[in-house]
């Protein structure tokens, strides 16, 4: 790590903790040249593996997507910030448990589904009727009523 203020190569680490519950490691450091001091942030570089849509096309798997699409489904009912980014954390290391380099999507719409029924029922019907996109009432009721019957 080269000092940012004066170039030197050689800088030491004065200080070292966790942050984002242990996610990143904050590194105070000092130049051994000039004296600066300066933080760095690292995180581990995990490998998402790429998502393979129906139609047999692949992409980088998109944390923002599949935020947006809980938060759409989660929208207006009671569940927490912390709650939701707890389930994004368990869908990504789900996927990265698989060791796989590509997944079918309908697994991440599965966890997705899994997800929701485990914060709010409302919200994984919401998600499900999108997602599985009901062909007609009955089957969207017959869903609710699964739901009911499990409860
Ligand atoms: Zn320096």
């Amino acid at each position: 790590m080269h000092c940012p203020f004066c170039s030197h190569s050689d800088t030491k680490v004065i200080d070292s903790r966790l942050v984002s519950e242990g996610g990143q490691v904050r590194r105070r450091r000092e130049c051994a040249a000039c004296g600066e001091r300066f933080t760095t942030f690292e995180s581990a570089e995990l490998m998402m593996p790429r998502v393979v849509k129906s139609d047999g096309s692949r992409q980088p798997f998109d944390e923002d997507k599949l935020r947006a699409g809980i938060m759409r489904a989660v929208e207006k009912r009671p569940v927490s910030v912390e709650s939701l980014e707890k389930a994004i954390l368990q869908i990504k290391s789900t996927l990265r448990a698989t060791g796989e380099r590509e997944i079918e999507a309908k697994l991440l719409g599965e966890l997705v589904m899994e997800a929701l029924k485990e914060l709010d029922q409302v919200a994984y019907v919401r998600f499900a009727s999108v997602y599985r996109r009901f062909k007609d009432v009955k089957q969207f009721s017959d869903e609710i009523n699964k739901l009911n019957s499990s409860n």
